[in-house]
């Protein structure tokens, strides 16, 4: 296409990730969101995934005992002219690494929140990293249907304690059983809660046009007085505060009973932003529309389907159009590689992709070739994006395979475990022995699991707690610096570095060794 045609395309593109603390609704939300792109599914197949009668992926079980989300995955439709990508990301804190990396890869986050619960910590945290990458967070309440906490507590809860400017775009009008509708402050009408979609026009003081029964009821005179309240003293609508992510719109509604999710679809693709730059490794923005296709992979995953055994390398197009075959470069090997092979994800199948453009997610079948981090390109002019930021881990294991005559297997797992980004490994100096780093627990029950299930290798694991993880220049190194309070290890790019059993030895290192420069990731 060219280049009008594919500024046209790029600029309906919506790529978002969906973010919330396990259990606030995240995905019954999709759900939600994915019938009014008319995706032609079941209800309850997002679900079903989860619960592992849907996609019978063995690993999957690990979510279905947990009842975590432990993939992210991509659904893409088209709604109002516009086409959407959402990433799915996994709840638990276990994971965040892999949130981390898919924040990077969106222009907005659409967070979830439990109206009975507020803000909780897993909230918070990925709230954090939004903030960092400066993009637009867009909430919604969830659970209007039950009863919750008061609204005003709730929205001044999200300001206190993420330190962020909140607009309420609706108002609950009675809650739980007695919940009646919402003031729809932005649209201004009052949408009610009943079967069908139904709504009451305001007026521009926003007073009802026309006095209905529904309205007798106090519960709509309280919201409206509140609202009234709102309006005076509370945060102005700003739609350059909340494109720079210092203003969060807020939403109410019940995705369970589909009540307000529309309203909230409709109103968040008006100021969603379209596919934004993204910055190279010297800090140079890439425009989103241009000659030159680019995109970097920030997720990989294998065996999504245990029939298949693949592995895909989750792309995120950040300029130009992708064509099915077309040759690329791979900055990290300077490789030259055809995507004749990649995928798409409507929704619950996978499609293979033709063409896709900037702000689209294309899978590509890897055989080993792509890291998370790797950036490709067509044409000649060479290109890195900015490094995707890793977690320094904090809990260690040893790990070794419990036969030793399947010593193949248990290499081809870690391996590429590890190239995924479950886990992070590193060999010990002295013995060679492996050593597994995680950020949480969970990290290292998937892995165990996986390589049993998937590389048929029984592996034995030895907890070896909390480290402080150090890396020190490889040119200042000397072995004997190791002692007894700390392992010296390479991680997989041949880098060394410390893993000390507490601040105090690494203090005592740093004692040591005044002239010593220690580094920690993130
Ligand atoms: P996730 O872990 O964030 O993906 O949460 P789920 O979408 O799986 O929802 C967790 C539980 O809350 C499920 O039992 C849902 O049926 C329930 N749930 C989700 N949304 C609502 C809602 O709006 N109202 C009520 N009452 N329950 C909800």
């Amino acid at each position: 296409m060219d280049q009008k045609q594919l500024a046209t395309e790029v600029n309906k593109r919506r790529t978002f990730a969906i973010i919330s603390h396990p259990d606030a609704g995240k995905t019954t939300i999709t759900e939600q969101l994915l019938l009014f792109g008319g995706v032609v599914r079941e209800a309850g197949t997002v679900k079903a995934r989860k619960t592992g009668n849907f996609a019978k992926s063995d690993w999957m079980e690990i979510e279905k005992k947990r009842g975590i989300s432990v993939t992210s995955s991509v659904m893409q439709f088209d709604y109002a002219g516009k086409r959407i990508n959402i990433l799915d990301t996994p709840g638990h804190e276990d994971f965040s690494e892999d949130t981390y990396r898919t924040l990077m890869a969106v222009d907005s986050a659409v967070m979830v929140i439990d109206s009975a619960k507020g803000i909780e910590p897993q909230t918070k945290k990925l709230f954090q990293i939004c903030k960092m990458r400066g993009i637009p967070i867009f909430t919604f309440i969830n659970k209007l249907d039950r009863d919750g906490r008061e609204p005003l507590d709730l929205v001044n809860e999200l300001e206190e304690v993420l330190g962020i400017d909140a607009y309420p775009m609706n108002w609950p009008i009675g809650m739980g059983k007695g919940l009646a509708g919402l003031y729809d402050i932005y649209n201004n009408r009052i949408e009610l809660h009943t079967d069908e979609p139904s709504f009451i026009k305001l007026d521009e003081n926003g007073e009802p046009v026309e006095k209905t029964t529904e309205l007798e009821d106090s519960v709509f005179e309280d919201a409206i007085m509140e609202v009234q309240l709102m309006k005076e003293a509370g945060n102005q609508f700003d739609a350059d505060k909340i494109a720079t992510g210092d203003l969060t719109p807020v939403f109410f509604g019940s995705a369970l009973t589909n009540f307000g999710v529309k309203t909230f679809l409709d109103a968040y693709l008006e100021f969603a932003p379209k596919p934004s730059e993204h910055k190279d490794e010297a800090g140079e923005e890439i425009e989103p529309v241009s000659d030159q296709f680019s995109g970097f992979v920030f997720k990989i995953q294998a065996n999504m389907n245990p029939n298949h055994r693949d592995r895909i390398a989750f792309l995120r197009i950040c300029s130009g159009e992708f064509d099915r075959g077309m040759d690329v470069t791979l900055n990290r090997t300077g490789k030259a590689l055809r995507l004749s092979n990649s995928t798409q994800f409507m929704a619950d199948t996978r499609e293979t992709v033709e063409t896709a453009v900037a702000g689209d997610i294309v899978g590509l079948y890897d055989t080993g070739n792509f890291q998370i981090g790797d950036t490709i390109y067509s044409g000649k002019h060479g290109l890195q994006f900015e490094k995707l930021p890793q977690f320094t881990p904090e809990l260690f294991m040893r790990v070794s395979a419990k036969n030793v005559m399947k010593q193949k297997s248990f290499h081809k797992g870690i391996q590429q475990l590890v190239q995924e980004g479950a886990v992070q490994l590193y060999t010990a100096y002295s013995t060679g022995d492996y050593i597994l780093g995680a950020v949480g627990q969970l990290q290292f029950e998937v892995f165990q699991f996986r390589m049993q299930n998937e590389y048929n290798s029984e592996v034995v694991m030895e907890p070896m707690g909390k480290k402080t993880a150090r890396w020190i220049d490889p040119e200042q190194l000397d072995e004997k610096m190791s002692s007894s309070r700390n392992i010296l290890v390479r991680d997989r790019f041949e880098q060394p570095l410390f893993l000390f059993e507490n601040q105090f030895a690494e203090r005592w290192f740093q004692d040591k060794y005044p002239d010593i420069k220690l580094t920690a990731k993130l």
